[in-house]
């Protein structure tokens, strides 16, 4: 134990200015409440509910048994990132050379990379909300100021070309977005990333971080990047990582494709923090790339199936307001009509995170509230869980909101 001293006092401000991870703090409460034998449904943290690919796991066992088990380099196998350089190509018609990809420790890693890499104290960064609830606490991190751009379900939480410019200052120095995004689903169709290219053309010392680690959980279309206009193209920073796709979320392994200057920057920061990520997972993440999608393809059928479940379970539950998302594997319906209400015990539902907590200990139902992802007025599940556990989610939900007064 630490001498009797407010631990406020001790902690950096970069810290005590640090909030903890909803996402990951709901998953937590929901272990807690699990570990004392509540039968919980996590609805909360974001991950595939499948496991690695076999060909993945044996090439880590091979990697192991082929003695990949010291210090690679920084950035990355050279083969590692030659084959991310040829999904980008093969994928997504982009071409990148491997000075231009930085391997990471997930996709997390490489944004905030990118944020310390960028951001002075009080650069804005962009950030259309609904965000993940990571953005704006890196860029707290970075002494960065957030200027957020608010959507709603009525714009499927898209952003106008419009509302961007209105958002740009002089100070404006990085748009961070993800499409398909979490926590909406929402997808940016390539007309309307071209629209919004159109808008960085007039400004020109304003970079794009454009996430992309849900590029293959697409139920409308291909998937479209913002780096394929040529004219913003050297601003954009790709993240992308094998979380999500192939079922990686443990083996912790992204990356970013970005201009040389901007991946030379990452790798040097990198270099003096954590340095190259895993070699196992490295290893492992070669194959996963060269054997292609159809994995991927097979998960992304059951995401479809529990996607039209989840939306006609939710659509039947009074107060609830949904849209049919269009990617990645989450719903983030409107919930503000319970706000006021109170729970068997009296207590007042005051906003998104009390209804979160309210559906985890009276529902059995984990969650994550909408405020820590910037729109109080929602809350976010994760339809990444069998077909079966989501119809008893859904179920317990509809009959814990039902009990409100
Ligand atoms: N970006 C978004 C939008 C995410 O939802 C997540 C969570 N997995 C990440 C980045 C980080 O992914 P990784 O596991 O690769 O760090
Ligand atoms: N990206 C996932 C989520 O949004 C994983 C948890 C996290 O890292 O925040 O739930």
């Amino acid at each position: 134990m630490l001498p009797h001293r407010n631990i406020m006092s001790i902690l950096s401000d970069r810290i005590n200015n640090l909030s903890e991870s909803a996402t990951l703090k709901m998953t937590k409460l929901g272990r807690e409440l699990a570990a004392k034998g509540v039968n919980v449904i996590s609805l909360s943290v974001g991950e595939p509910d499948f496991n690695t690919p076999e060909h993945v796991k044996e090439a880590a066992k091979k990697a192991l048994d082929d003695n990949f088990t010291r210090y690679s380099p920084v950035p990355g196998y050279p083969d590692l990132r030659q084959a991310i350089v040829n999904k980008l190509k093969a994928e997504n018609n982009l071409d990148y050379d491997i000075s231009q990809i930085v391997v990471s420790t997930g996709a997390k890693q490489s944004l905030s990379n990118v944020i310390l890499t960028l951001i002075n104290p009080g650069d804005e960064v962009i950030i259309p909300t609904p965000y993940w609830v990571s953005y704006s606490e890196m860029v707290t991190l970075a002494e960065g100021k957030s200027v957020f751009i608010n959507t709603s379900i009525e714009s499927d939480f898209k952003i106008t070309p419009a509302q961007l410019e209105a958002a740009i200052t002089p100070k404006s120095k990085l748009f961070m977005f993800s499409s398909p995004n979490n926590p909406t689903g929402t997808v940016y169709s390539k007309d309307e990333l071209a629209a919004l290219a159109k808008v960085f053309e007039k400004h020109p010392n304003i970079f794009i971080l454009s996430d992309e680690i849900y590029e293959h959980i697409n139920f409308v279309d291909q998937h479209e990047s913002i780096a394929q206009f040529p004219s913003i193209k050297d601003r954009v920073i790709i993240v992308n990582g094998f979380s999500k796709a192939f079922a990686m979320t443990g083996w912790r392994l992204g990356y970013i494709a970005a201009s040389k200057e901007i991946a030379a920057a990452n790798d040097k920061l990198q270099g003096q923090t954590t340095s190259g990520t895993c070699s196992i997972a490295q290893r492992a993440g070669i194959v996963a790339y060269e054997q292609g999608l159809d994995t991927v393809n097979e998960m992304k059928k059951a995401f479809a199936r529990r996607r039209q479940l989840v939306y006609d379970l939710l659509k039947d539950i009074p107060g609830v307001k949904t849209n049919l998302p269009e990617g990645a594997f989450y719903f983030f319906p409107e919930i503000s009509s319970f706000f006021g209400k109170k729970d068997a015990d009296g207590n007042i539902i005051k906003n998104s995170s009390d209804l979160a907590l309210y559906l985890l200990n009276v529902g059995h139902v984990a969650t994550v509230g909408g405020d820590s992802f910037g729109n109080d007025n929602y809350i976010r599940l994760s339809y990444a869980a069998s077909d079966e556990s989501l119809v008893e989610a859904l179920r317990r939900i509809k009959e814990a909101l039902g009990n409100l007064r």
